[in-house]
């Protein structure tokens, strides 16, 4: 064993990530892997089919050189379609400028190419194993061969728990810590069901573009995917009068999505065999603290801080988090005890605000973007935007098109949404903003 050597828990995207970053730093890495290689096998990549990549996902790509790769693979969002019970679309963008997109992405196949990636720089993949405990003290990590059903036990110095939202070793850590750690479950799920590609390939909705179907007390999304399907996500309440749990029968899905989503309705011809036969995942928001166990063990992404979904910003928050720590072992040269320590500090005041921001955005885009005023919000953000660059730039765009910390966004977009109050209470167009109380309320 040696300070050279470092094992992960979990080659899903922040894992496969995360080893090349210390690959290319000199380490000898490892990765013990739960579930058989994608490459070969056939399983999906767990949740989610296709996610939102963003600006801090793509930068922390970008410097070990995969950002190209990357984008050869997504597909660019410039927008929100709204999408009303009548059938009316409203496409709000995301940004000010063209090159303000989101990118809607295969989960598989970055997890694939990451774990390609990995293997490239030297590192060691250990599929079917699954890591089922560890003992601090002792150094013994507790593993569980998933084809042969063999315990086997192995002596790690370092270990980075990069085992997604039920870590095994953030358990064992909380156990050995006696550290803080909630689970806070959120009242909806989420089922994902497909809207078909047309004929050729065709998108039979507008292919850059985040669609939305918002019906304040659910909705329902779609992503593009890259043979011109879309996947749909119903986020929906788990129990109560219309939830998951009442919507039984075949005769009661179809009616529910012919009223409430009648033209994505007519483009999903597998609806109930995919509402009954996929499985309903619930969402919640993790928080622990402390990360980390002295110089021994610490974890990133899910692992340390999963978030609900509604600002895509899990897996680019868990890429922001393998820059942080990059940073941190440069400048803490090899005191393990230091770089989790300053790493921990240094992340969690801003996942936390993340956490906070994306229960938020719930509440925005399954209730507000169908709001009259929330088009007019975002033009009027945007004519701000404009006139005071320096100033203001919006909630939305600080977290999605710029690397400020989440925790500034969070108490930015606070601010904002005052002066966004105020200065849209009394118009219906951005031609009749009140400029000098603009330029006031920007000063103060
Ligand atoms: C519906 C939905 C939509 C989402 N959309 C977006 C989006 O648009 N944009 C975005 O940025 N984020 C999105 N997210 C969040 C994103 O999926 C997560 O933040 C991201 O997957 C976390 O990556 P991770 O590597 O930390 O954990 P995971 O992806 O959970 O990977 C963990 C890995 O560890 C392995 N593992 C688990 N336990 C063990 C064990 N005991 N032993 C060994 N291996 C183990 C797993 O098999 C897996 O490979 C979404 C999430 C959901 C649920």
């Amino acid at each position: 064993m040696s300070q050279n050597q470092i094992t992960l828990i979990g080659a899903g995207l922040a894992g496969s990530l995360l080893s090349i970053y210390l690959a290319k730093r000199g380490f000898e890495v490892e990765i013990f892997e739960r579930r058989p290689d994608m490459r070969s096998a056939e399983i999906s990549a767990g949740r989610s089919i296709n996610l939102a990549l963003s600006v801090r996902g793509l930068h922390a790509l970008e410097k070990v050189g995969l950002k190209e790769r990357i984008m050869q693979i997504a597909i660019p969002m410039k927008g929100r379609m709204l999408h009303s019970l009548t059938g009316e679309l409203n496409l709000v963008p995301y940004g000010r400028k063209e090159s303000e997109v989101i990118n809607s992405v295969s989960r598989a196949e970055l997890n694939m190419q990451l774990m390609s990636a990995a293997e490239q720089q030297g590192v060691e993949i250990h599929f079917n194993q699954k890591c089922t405990g560890m003992d601090f003290e002792s150094g013994e990590l507790k593993l569980h061969d998933e084809v042969t059903n063999q315990d086997s036990v192995t002596q790690k110095e370092i270990v980075i728990g990069t085992d997604g939202s039920a870590s095994a070793i953030r358990n064992d850590m909380a156990r050995a810590l006696d550290g803080n750690f909630t689970k806070d479950d959120l009242e909806h799920g989420y089922k994902e069901l497909t809207l078909p590609a047309g004929r050729n390939g065709q998108f039979l909705l507008e292919k850059n573009a985040l669609h939305i179907w918002p019906r304040q007390s659910y909705m329902l999304i779609a992503l593009p995917n890259s043979d011109g399907s879309f996947t749909c996500t119903l986020f929906f309440p788990m129990r109560g009068d219309l939830s998951f749990e009442s919507l039984k029968t075949k005769k009661a899905v179809l009616a529910f999505f012919k009223e409430q989503f009648p033209d994505a309705f007519e483009l999903m011809p597998a609806l109930v065999e995919d509402f009954f036969t996929n499985p309903t995942g619930a969402l919640a928001t993790i928080r622990c603290q402390p990360w980390h166990l002295a110089g021994k063990a610490c974890l990133l992404g899910d692992a340390a801080h999963a978030i609900v979904p509604f600002f895509g910003q899990g897996i680019n928050c868990g890429f922001e988090d393998c820059t942080v720590l990059d940073e941190c072992i440069e400048k803490q040269s090899g005191d393990w005890q230091k770089i989790f320590q300053e790493f921990g500090t240094l992340r969690k005041i801003n996942t936390d605000a993340i956490a906070e921001l994306s229960l938020t955005n719930y509440f925005e885009m399954r209730d507000h973007v169908a709001d009259s005023k929330f088009a007019l919000k975002k033009q009027v953000e945007f004519a701000l935007e404009e006139k005071y660059p320096e100033k203001f730039i919006p909630k939305y765009s600080m977290v999605s098109f710029h690397r400020i910390p989440y925790s500034v966004a969070l108490a930015k977009g606070k601010v904002q949404e005052k002066i966004l109050a105020e200065l849209c209470a009394a118009i219906t167009s951005v031609e009749d903003l009140d400029w000098q109380r603009a330029d006031e309320l920007i000063k103060n």
